[in-house]
């Protein structure tokens, strides 16, 4: 009996497991349940802000991040809806929250919980600008990198085994070992953005992934992607000889970025042109 259970449970697993990632079609491995992904991010966001300078909604920037995300926002749930994605955009609660701080940085958890770092603001310089930036992070969270990182650490940590999955993830999230991997694969544990960005680096494949999601879903919303190629341009003059930015650290190199995005930027071009009609 026992062995007819695991079996089950195995092929569960199987057709659970391997996920595609919306335009790229990358099989991606998502074992952590959605639930318990954003349980853990909405209570970590909420930390966040409450220790953060979150810039008033009433200033004129925070209303440009607010205007901007939900442009993003529309582009990404109405692709994801029409093109069979709707599960991976279930319990998105969209936050945009801009936070007076100089690091020159922005990031969005899962379920849609963006802030933007005033520190960034002289470098995206227009929307188009800081709509490259949030069509990057909102990609992040809707490919499910987190979790995908988190499912692969809890592989690699041997604390999912295939007969475990499902149930085991869903009564073992508050466990510290699951808390741990989390911090690891998204979390705010010390500087978020560090940790997000530095200490624990998407993979350049998620990187890549993100620059390529976040061209189309901007020009979905109406902005130009020619400006991505254009502020990557900018940041890369503006890092060039300095120690990089957290935002650059562990991002693709500047060259081969825009390079790729070159060669993205025609495709882009007609989501752009049918958005403006
Ligand atoms: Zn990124």
């Amino acid at each position: 009996m026992r062995k007819v259970i695991i079996v089950m449970l195995s092929i569960a697993f199987a057709v659970t497991a391997c996920e595609k990632v919306p335009l790229t079609g990358r099989k991606q491995l998502i074992l952590v349940p959605n639930n318990d992904m954003l349980a853990m991010s909405f209570t970590q966001y909420k930390a966040f802000l409450d220790t953060s300078r979150v810039v008033p909604t009433s200033s004129g920037d925070a209303e440009m991040v607010n205007r901007v995300g939900n442009r993003i926002r529309q582009a990404v749930e109405s692709y994801m809806n029409s093109n069979g994605f709707a599960k991976r955009l279930e319990g998105f609660q969209w936050e945009y929250h801009l936070v007076q701080s100089n690091q020159v940085n922005a990031w969005c958890m899962p379920g849609g919980k963006i802030v933007v770092y005033s520190g960034i603001l002289p470098y995206t310089q227009n929307e188009a600008g800081l709509a490259t930036v949030l069509g990057h992070e909102v990609s992040h969270a809707i490919a499910e990198h987190g979790n995908e990182r988190m499912s692969e650490g809890l592989v690699a940590n041997g604390l999912l085994q295939a007969g475990q999955v499902a149930a085991g993830i869903a009564t073992s999230s508050k466990s510290p070992q699951t808390q741990a991997l989390f911090q690891q694969a998204i979390g705010t544990g010390g500087p978020l953005m560090y940790q997000y960005f530095g200490a624990l680096p998407h993979s350049r494949k998620q990187e890549s992934e993100a620059d390529h999601l976040g061209l189309i879903f901007m020009s979905m919303a109406g902005y130009n992607p020619a400006e991505a190629i254009t502020f990557w341009t900018r940041m890369a003059k503006a890092s060039s000889g300095k120690a990089p930015a957290e935002f650059f650290s562990d991002h693709p190199s500047d060259s081969r970025r825009i390079a790729d995005l070159q060669k993205l930027l025609p495709d882009a071009q007609k989501y752009y042109a049918s958005a403006r009609r």
